[in-house]
């Protein structure tokens, strides 16, 4: 009896415990469920709010196209800068000669030689040296950072092989690639406004940052001349057009974005000078600084502006580029941990941090393929030492970065549908007209410029986001297709790695032959007056194309 009774109380106790036990689990469950409700909330509240269907796509491209107007009527006429570059000219592949590069837009900096064949010969033997720029000196004196560039770019050439040759009488010509914002003055001159990027070399500012370099380069005893100066997305424009006439557009999408275009230089109306006589003008559009409210913001968006160094600026470059979109994804998951604990009751200390979670991370995680998203679990584990994930908690991780991927890479293909349909290469209205709602409601009526060409339009395109986040690129062209239908045939996005400095070296021979016709029209042909030596140095430098006997009898007349 006494056994059966304490048995008995076994048996309770059991059950009690087995009760409890089944509780927990339930209330975990329910916990479960309901962090899963409240996360797939903000998700969805977050999707909506990021959506970019057609119709709000369009809304863009147009937006774009105006702003762009805008700001060539007038300086701050728009958030788009549009900045006229001096480059009247693209390289058309006839450039000859030995020609270099030096490439300064990051922690790194290059510089290259390229041998010019002309037509026939192209690209005939190309070097470059990639430098890491000390760390102390993105601190430090204009003349230690131009000093320490110019030595480099000394000792490469320096080190120059025999097959690399000078045309007889050719100076060593430089394209400068500064991807620094730059008021330009002259296709050589500019003068440098603001650093970025961890640069911090504060009495270069307002320097000419040409004159820097060149006196670093004297100073050393060398003779070469920078004959351009250009930012990478020129550089890219030009590195494409040298091989194919259709390039009319470039887009970079890195760790930042921008494009630039060849605009009717007559459409530039804030142009002071005088035009130039190719009817053409690159203008860098800085379209990271992009503006619409018909842009998809969200509260994301809001604290990211908020506590960037820039706030207020370069909107459209927050939502779609490389140094960016992991951010975003990083700040819906704060959301999540914060209010439905997805991470657990603490959110973890680093998930807090801003750009602890990078782009290539992010898209690690959305390439991840796997049934039980493997990659996601690990980088959620290896970033923020976060364990233990469900596998719907994953999958909402894994949508979070489809959302803001997606809203990326159609914005930024608006933006190009944006430039097209601006030069009339949309397949909308060629030389037509869209109406521009100003902030008075009042109607203005905006060209639509085409220049000529074979009726293809190709976007040289460079940047490690559009290279290597492969979902990222497909999203912008499908929606390229999208918004543009069958004028889409006629569109070709085309990836041109590193182009900007091969693009700048040359825009420096394009830019030297026309400086040497110029030269040659202005004192050769000017009239017997001129002193003779003069006239057989500017004759030598016009190299073998035009000898100095096909001259001698036009001296005379
Ligand atoms: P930069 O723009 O600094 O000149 P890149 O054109 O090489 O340099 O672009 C680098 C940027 O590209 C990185 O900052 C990153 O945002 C993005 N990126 C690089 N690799 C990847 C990747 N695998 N997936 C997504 N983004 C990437
Ligand atoms: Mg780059």
């Amino acid at each position: 009896m006494g056994q059966s009774k304490a048995m008995a109380g076994v048996y309770i106790a059991c059950a009690a415990a087995a009760c409890a036990a089944a509780a927990v689990v339930l209330t975990q469950r329910v916990k479960v469920r309901s962090q899963k409700y409240t996360a797939r909330k903000i998700l969805v509240e977050f999707q909506e709010a990021c959506e970019t269907p057609l119709p709000r796509l369009r809304q863009v491209v147009d937006a774009m196209a105006v702003e762009m107007h805008a700001g060539l009527v007038s300086e701050g006429g728009s958030k788009l800068k549009m900045l006229p570059t001096f480059i009247d000219h693209l390289p058309d592949g006839n450039e000859k000669g030995l020609y270099y590069a030096v490439d300064l837009g990051g922690t790194n900096f290059r510089v290259l030689r390229t041998q010019l064949g002309g037509l026939e010969g192209r690209v005939i033997k190309q070097e470059y040296e990639e430098v890491a720029i000390p760390p102390e000196l993105m601190l430090g004196t204009s003349e230690q950072l131009f000093d320490f560039i110019a030595k480099e770019l000394v000792s490469f050439v320096a080190r120059e092989g025999e097959d690399f040759r000078l045309h007889e009488g050719q100076s060593r010509e430089i394209g400068f690639t500064f991807s620094f914002p730059c008021k330009q003055t002259a296709v050589n001159s500019g003068t440098l406004l603001q650093w970025t990027k961890g640069f911090k070399v504060n009495d270069a500012i307002g320097q000419d940052v040409v004159a820097a370099l060149q006196g670093s380069i004297e100073r050393r005893g060398y003779k070469m001349r920078i004959a351009a100066l250009v930012n990478d997305t020129v550089g890219t424009l030009a590195g494409g057009r040298y091989w194919n006439n259709d390039v009319m557009i470039a887009v970079i999408l890195g760790t930042g974005t921008n494009a630039c275009y060849v605009e009717r230089a007559e459409s530039i109306s804030k142009w002071g000078g005088e035009l130039p006589k190719s009817g053409q003008m690159v203008i860098n559009m800085e379209w990271g600084n992009f503006w619409s409210s018909h842009l998809p913001r969200t509260y994301v968006d809001e604290l990211l502006d908020n506590e960037s160094l820039n706030p207020g600026e370069y909107g459209f470059e927050k939502m779609i580029s490389g140094m960016y979109l992991g951010d975003c994804v990083r700040r819906v998951l704060v959301r999540m941990a914060q209010q439905a604990g997805i991470f657990g009751p603490h959110v973890p200390h680093k998930l807090l941090e801003a750009f602890t979670l990078q782009t290539p991370d992010m898209s690690k995680m959305h390439h991840d393929d796997s049934s039980d998203l493997k990659m996601v679990a690990e980088v959620l584990k290896t970033v923020y030492g976060i364990h233990n994930t469900t596998l719907g908690i994953r999958k909402i991780v894994l949508a979070v970065c489809d959302i803001v991927c997606q809203r990326g890479a159609r914005l930024a293909a608006a933006g190009i549908v944006g430039i097209l349909k601006k030069i009339g290469r949309d397949g909308s209205t060629a030389n037509g007209f869209i109406r521009r709602n100003d902030v008075n409601g009042i109607h203005d009526e905006l060209t639509v410029n085409s220049i000529g060409g074979s009726g293809k339009t190709v976007v040289a395109m460079d940047g490690g986001l559009y290279e290597h986040y492969s979902k990222f690129r497909n999203y912008m062209q499908q929606a390229v297709r999208e918004l543009l239908g069958d004028a889409a045939k006629n569109v070709f996005i085309e990836l041109s790695k590193d182009g900007s400095g091969i693009g700048a070296a040359i825009l420096a021979a394009s830019h030297a032959e026309t400086r040497k016709s110029k030269l040659f029209k202005e004192k050769i042909l000017a009239g017997p007056q001129q002193c003779y030596s003069e006239r057989r140095t500017i004759a030598s430098q016009l190299g073998a194309a035009l000898s100095w006997a096909a001259m001698v009898p036009k001296l005379g007349k």
